[in-house]
């Protein structure tokens, strides 16, 4: 256990960085996706709360954004297929008429070794993690590109950021898919920043550590497992999706507007090397 109480940080009061402008949110009715949506609408967005199975959870998500005073509603949609994705855009314009911000964040892990690896668990994961990434930031530049700058609302035409993941530079064995996926996703990011930049377009990825959400819940729900996550978190303790979305909506606003075509790593540490914290 850590040498100190477990303590968490305070939700801080909310800053109104994006009043006024139009999100979507993919894989927004569980974990980092939520915290996001929620984060972005405290922060003044309206949201899309994309999902892609159950509805109710997303109907939830939808309910706590207007019980904020947003306009919100929930698109079923498979970020890996491009027809739901181009329908899931066709509604945001006709939901919201303009989209600000894409969060880019659905994906999922189908673990392996490599030798027992199927070539459906690594297509499905390179196609949500990674194509699925590639769908909705298309389709949103074209909306960007479309109507251009609006300075009442941000200094950018549009933001993109990406979910990545501290695996985009940490290898993953038995992770092999997940990995090359958040990999491929760090240079998809940064190419489409070099190439939207002119357009006042700004694309970013987040990398979180190790964040209590569903997908990673092996890693953390008996004392066991916590502790043996600790000895990959220099800073000793799990990350909240909550401190995600707060950096999401920093990201997206007009404070963050010279960040551009770069990776923001939330880790507590996780990329320092935590096998060399006593000395190597
Ligand atoms: P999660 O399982 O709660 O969230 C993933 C969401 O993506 C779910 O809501 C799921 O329904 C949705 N999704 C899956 N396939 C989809 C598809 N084809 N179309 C649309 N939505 C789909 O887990 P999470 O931890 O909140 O993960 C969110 C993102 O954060 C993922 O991209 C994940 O790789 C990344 N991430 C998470 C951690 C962590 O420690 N939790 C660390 C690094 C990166």
């Amino acid at each position: 256990m850590p040498p100190f109480p477990d303590v968490h940080p305070p939700v801080c009061p909310p800053l109104p960085l994006l009043t006024g402008q139009k999100a979507l949110v993919t894989g927004a009715s569980s974990g980092i996706g939520k915290a996001v949506a929620l984060e972005l609408g405290r922060a003044g967005a309206d949201v899309c709360v994309n999902y892609s199975s159950k509805e109710e959870p997303a109907l939830e998500v939808v309910r706590e954004l207007e019980a904020m005073g947003r306009t919100a509603f929930a698109f079923k949609a498979d970020v890996a297929q491009e027809s739901e994705v181009l329908a899931m855009f066709a509604a945001v314009r006709d939901r919201f008429g303009d989209l600000d911000i894409l969060v880019n964040n659905a994906g999922l892990q189908q673990d392996a070794p490599l030798d027992e690896m199927t070539t459906a668990q690594w297509q499905k994961v390179i196609d949500v993690n990674l194509t699925g990434q590639f769908l909705c930031a298309r389709e949103a530049v074209k909306e960007f590109k479309r109507h251009g700058v609006r300075p009442k609302l941000s200094c950018a035409a549009g933001k993109i950021i990406c979910m990545s993941s501290v695996h985009e530079v940490i290898p993953w064995a038995g992770h092999v898919n997940y990995a090359a996926s958040k990999g491929g996703v760090m240079l998809l990011m940064k190419s489409i920043a070099q190439e939207v930049a002119p357009h006042r377009i700004r694309v970013n990825s987040i990398a979180p550590g190790a964040i209590q959400t569903p997908i990673n819940k092996a890693a953390w729900d008996t004392p066991e497992h916590y502790n043996a996550l600790l000895k990959l978190i220099p800073y000793k303790r799990i990350g909240e999706p909550e401190e995600v979305g707060r950096l999401a909506a920093f990201l997206a606003s007009d404070y963050a507007d010279y960040v551009h075509g770069t990776t923001v790593f939330i880790d507590g540490g996780m990329t320092l090397y935590p096998g060399f914290e006593t000395g190597g």
